[in-house]
């Protein structure tokens, strides 16, 4: 079981999911418990760690940023505790949870199950603050943001869990993010490369990785609400959707389209004038590889006579600085004019392996997005997936007119 910020805010809700636990542990459960740090106190963490330096070590922000989930995972134990249910807390050291040593964005390796194993033979349920590992030189270390979701993943695996159930503030996987749209649909499955691709597009309902890791490792993960009250149906009965592989989708579930996402953290960056020669693409993207920046959506436009051509990327707003920066650099090699960039921007997303054998997808985006007058600034499509760059502003509107001109809106119950 793992549980979300919103589901760890205070302890009253701490209490709520302690209450959840114990139906689990009476209904003859084993359990493992994942949790996050109490919403909003990770960005309250990363704060202070700029605050103190915008030069950080990024070794101390993980010590700093790791410790709201040590905070919740004791104080789950201890709720666990007061309502009769043997429980312990397990820090990611302590398992230990080894990670490599990419701080603030590390990856799990291996987890050691022998503590947990034994713990929970105790009849113990064992809480793991989730997002947290420790490194080679006993460095603690953090998965990068959402990362409890992986960690619960990752503890599943290792433990051969029947089952990975993701309790969060909403129901399941929607069709598109429910905040959003009001009409979007809930699905009661979805497959792993849809996930993935979803995630991987802006659908934070579920870290990126953990899909990639639960597609891999072969964990049935299920995402359900924490909101829901004694009477809610037990998670064995799979009230929320299920992240299944391919073979498991019937035809009647099968759509063309199965999700839309958005993703307003991409800043996008334009070099104008760029010689139009081999090489010169080589020259821009090369020193961004080398800073560790990921490039997303590129738009290289058609040559000018002058023999210069314009270059258009998106870059994750949070490293946008350290773009400019290498960029600037790199201006003589590259040889650019000028660089214009603009945080004001939007990825707007459609996901469905439909899109595989049926043509029109991406047309239809665009026509759709053009009665409206929102201007396309860049696309990427891949086997599943088409993406395009927008004015920020038009984000929901966009969202929502793609998700009617899909078909996906739900049917409005009669008043
Ligand atoms: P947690 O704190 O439990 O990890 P998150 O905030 O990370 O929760 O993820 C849950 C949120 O994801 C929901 O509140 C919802 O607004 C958002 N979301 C975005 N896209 C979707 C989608 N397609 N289906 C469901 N939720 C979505
Ligand atoms: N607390 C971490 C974050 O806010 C990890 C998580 O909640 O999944 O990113
Ligand atoms: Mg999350």
């Amino acid at each position: 079981m793992k549980f979300g910020g919103t589901s760890m805010a205070g302890i009253e809700r701490i209490r709520t999911v302690a209450a959840r636990v114990k139906r689990e542990v009476e209904a003859g459960n084993q359990v493992a418990v994942v949790v996050s740090a109490m919403a909003g106190e990770t960005d309250r963490l990363v704060g202070f760690c700029r605050e103190a330096s915008a030069l950080y070590d990024p070794r101390e922000y993980d010590v700093v940023v790791s410790s709201g989930e040590q905070v919740t995972s004791g104080l789950l134990a201890i709720a666990l505790q007061a309502i009769g249910v043997p429980a312990r807390s397990w820090l990611g050291w302590q398992l230990p949870i080894h990670t490599s040593d990419a701080f603030s964005r590390a990856r799990i390796g291996t987890i050691d199950t022998e503590a947990l194993d034994a713990s929970l033979a105790r009849g113990e349920v064992a809480v793991i603050p989730g997002f947290q590992g420790v490194a080679e030189g006993d460095r603690i270390t953090t998965l990068g943001r959402g990362g409890s979701d992986t960690s619960a993943v990752a503890v599943a695996a290792a433990m051969k869990a029947e089952r990975c159930d993701i309790y969060t503030d909403v129901d399941g996987v929607y069709t598109t993010d429910p905040r959003i749209v009001p009409r979007a649909r809930k699905l009661a499955r979805v497959t792993y490369e849809e996930m993935l691709e979803l995630a991987s597009v802006g659908a934070k309902v579920l870290q990126t990785r953990s899909v990639g890791l639960a597609m891999k490792e072969n964990v049935r993960v299920q995402v359900l609400s924490s909101f829901t009250g004694d009477d809610a149906p037990m998670a064995d009965t799979l009230p929320g959707t299920m992240i299944v592989g391919e073979e498991e989708i019937t035809d009647v579930e099968r759509q063309l389209i199965t999700g839309i996402a958005h993703d307003k953290n991409e800043a996008k960056i334009t070099l104008a004038a760029v010689p139009d020669k081999p090489g010169a693409v080589a020259s821009v993207f090369g020193p961004l590889a080398e800073a560790g920046i990921n490039v997303d959506m590129i738009v290289q436009n058609i040559a000018h006579s002058t023999g210069s051509t314009d270059v258009t990327f998106t870059v994750p707003s949070a490293d946008l600085a350290r773009s400019l920066d290498v960029l600037g650099q790199a201006k003589a090699t590259i040889g650019y004019d000028k660089l214009v960039h603009d945080t004001r921007v939007a990825k707007i997303s459609v996901v469905g392996v439909g899109m595989r054998s049926h043509a029109g997808v991406a047309s239809t985006m665009f026509t759709t997005l053009g009665e409206r007058g929102i201007n396309i600034q860049a696309i990427t499509t891949s086997e599943i997936k088409v993406s395009v760059l927008i004015e920020e502003d038009y984000t929901e509107l966009a969202v929502r007119v793609l998700h009617t001109a899909y078909g996906l809106d739900a049917e409005v119950e009669a008043a």
